[in-house]
């Protein structure tokens, strides 16, 4: 399929625009979005951008009764050159194939989508909003359409992009927050689908999100789903920590999503010569390092936050208070240097940016 292949029908009544200081997250959508077909036999096929609409499916559809879907989330900013950019979308398309490969979703072709969410973008430039903090949020997804009551692969597909104008996440300036660590629910286990971004997931994750923001906590920490002993993510966002001058994230293991920030932040620590590691990491370790004096900090890294630094750890009835709850001088410096980077403030040393 060629880009040249693809349909584009214009919006004739053009939304009107949110001002840029009301800005929600996900609320509210750009004039056009993009789709395409998938049929067994013919591959994808109709590639097109139309006007942003709702579309139509059997109440038999497979969607919504098994739930084979996969979705990614990505970013579009302003420079202040007035450059559109994309952060690393590549790494988005192939996070999109591994999910597609676990959920028997047939795999899209990268460069293709890309040039058309490029295309997209274009169309719909005057959505990118500009002020500091401000993006255009990119939600690529994939549903199963066959109406089919069957436990099975569908034989077709909807190939879907929609974009949203996103607020700055950290209106009052980034500030740490209150994490429950986790000991009744598990996010995911090895072999399940946690390295996949699928519905699923997220709404197995709501019971224990719902819960912690009763307790006042703002996301929960994931322990593993056997032992409930070495760290995973917190909420939707892989996890650091910073002890007695190390950065340790636990490693990929098979049920951990592969965060485009996550690679992203261990290649500029490794660029700035800061140690990192990739390892199992306990809850007791974290809890013991506090106990020395060497829990220096911790984060949340994911696109909607960047970094998310941690002031305070709920865990077995204590309280882990971290930096005093203030933010971290590691997490500051992470989290400017990858908004420069992503607004064009600062040079593009690790080639990020499209
Ligand atoms: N873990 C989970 C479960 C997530 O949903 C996300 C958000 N995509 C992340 C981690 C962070 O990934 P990324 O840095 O690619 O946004």
């Amino acid at each position: 399929m060629k880009e040249h292949d693809m349909e584009i029908t214009l919006t004739t009544t053009k939304k009107e625009k949110p001002k840029s200081d009301q800005l929600e997250f996900g609320k509210v959508f750009t004039d056009h979005m993009f789709i395409m077909d998938y049929t067994e036999g013919s591959g994808w096929h109709d590639p097109r951008i139309v006007p942003y609409q709702s579309i139509t499916l059997e109440p038999s559809a497979m969607i919504f009764h098994y739930g084979q879907s996969v979705f990614e989330g990505m970013k579009a900013y302003y420079t202040d050159d007035k450059d559109m950019v994309l952060f690393r979308p590549e790494k988005n398309f192939q996070r999109l194939n591994k999910s597609n490969d676990r959920l028997c979703i047939p795999e899209v072709d990268i460069d293709f989508a890309l040039a058309a969410l490029k295309k997209l973008i274009v169309i719909d430039k005057e959505w990118i909003p500009d002020a500091e903090g401000t993006s255009l949020y990119i939600r690529p997804f994939i549903i199963s359409t066959e109406p089919y009551l069957g436990v099975s692969p569908s034989s077709r597909y909807k190939f879907i992009i929609i974009m949203s104008p996103v607020g700055s996440y950290y209106k009052e300036g980034i500030h740490p927050v209150k994490i429950a660590v986790e000991k009744e629910f598990v996010r995911a286990v090895v072999g399940g689908t946690g390295t996949a971004k699928t519905g699923g997931n997220y709404a197995s994750s709501l019971k224990a999100q719902k819960v912690s923001e009763e307790n006042g906590y703002s996301q929960v920490l994931w322990l593993d789903g056997v032992e409930k002993k070495y760290i995973e993510e917190v909420g939707s966002m892989n996890v650091f920590f910073k002890i007695d001058g190390e950065v340790v994230t636990p490693a990929l293991n098979g049920s951990i999503l592969d965060g485009v920030t996550r690679s992203s932040i261990i290649e500029m620590l490794e660029h700035w010569n800061i140690p990192v590691s990739q390892r199992k990491i306990s809850m007791e370790e974290v809890y013991q390092a506090h106990q020395e004096g060497k829990l220096e900090e911790a984060f949340g890294t994911g696109t909607a936050a960047v970094i998310s630094p941690i002031g305070e750890f709920f865990w077995n009835d204590e309280k882990l208070i971290l930096n005093e709850g203030k933010t971290g001088e590691l997490s500051t410096k992470l989290y400017n240097t990858i908004t420069r980077i992503q607004t064009g403030k600062e040079e593009d040393q690790l080639g990020w940016i499209t």
